[in-house]
């Protein structure tokens, strides 16, 4: 392999081309259509050392690794691309283990999706990842509704007046904002908004949904932009559409 850093095509707005690494040909298929019939541009293919290559071609501007693949270790597969190219990776993974989600994400991965998962979980990760990596201020505002979170300067603003959000609650309404209708869990929640990966009390999560909900005008008996399911998790949506 030839590939150079400096040849990783940067993220310019629009929609993002992805590569596709995964073995299993009926996912690989699916998600390929679905995707492509969002607008994206796809390549998918089978193997890692496929995949790699694919990846340091530089035409991609995120790359989705499946973990378990055929001829290589995910873990492996992903050490090779990032010697070789700074492109966002999610890895997919059929297991929900936290500890191997936190090696992968220390070991280069941008973020994870847990097998089975949808084409717009996928792409609500995909969005997401390339915020976090874009230096394009307009990709650094999120918008949901009458909601709009500026990242960079850590201000929200609901029906066009300033939110008074603590620290804490910027956080937790930013990570929500930026899967808008994924159901994400307080465990998930815990582990990337308070980095407590090993989990803690939902108790927690519950009592800042609640202040959130407060600064929105809205009540769990009448939810509007923050919608909970009990024993699944919490999402935010666009009541509007
Ligand atoms: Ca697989």
């Amino acid at each position: 392999m030839t590939a150079v850093r400096g040849r990783t095509r940067r993220y310019r707005g629009g929609v993002p081309a992805i590569l596709i690494v995964e073995d299993d040909q009926r996912i690989r298929q699916s998600l390929s259509s679905r995707l492509a019939e969002r607008g994206h541009q796809v390549d998918a293919v089978g193997t890692a050392m496929s995949g790699v290559e694919a990846a340091v071609s530089g035409t991609f501007d995120v790359v989705v690794l499946d973990l378990g693949l055929p001829d290589l270790d995910g873990a492996e597969a992903l050490r090779m691309i990032r010697s070789v190219t700074d492109v966002p990776v999610v890895v997919a993974t059929a297991r929900d283990d936290e500890a191997e989600i936190v090696r992968l994400l220390n070991a280069g991965a941008d973020d994870y999706v847990v097998k089975p998962y949808s084409a717009e979980h996928l792409e609500a990760r995909v969005r997401a990842v390339l915020r976090r990596s874009s230096s394009d201020p307009e990709q650094r505002t999120l918008v949901v509704g009458d909601l709009t979170i500026d990242l960079d300067a850590r201000e929200a603003r609901f029906e066009d007046r300033p939110l008074e959000l603590t620290a804490r609650e910027f956080e937790l309404l930013a990570y929500l904002a930026e899967r808008p209708g994924s159901m994400v869990s307080k465990r998930q929640l815990l582990a990337e908004v308070w980095h407590q990966p090993y989990g803690g009390a939902d108790k927690t999560v519950d009592v800042h949904l609640s202040w959130l909900r407060k600064k929105l005008g809205e009540t769990a008996a009448e939810p509007r932009y923050i919608r909970t399911q009990r024993g699944v998790g919490v999402r935010l949506v666009d009541p509007g559409s």
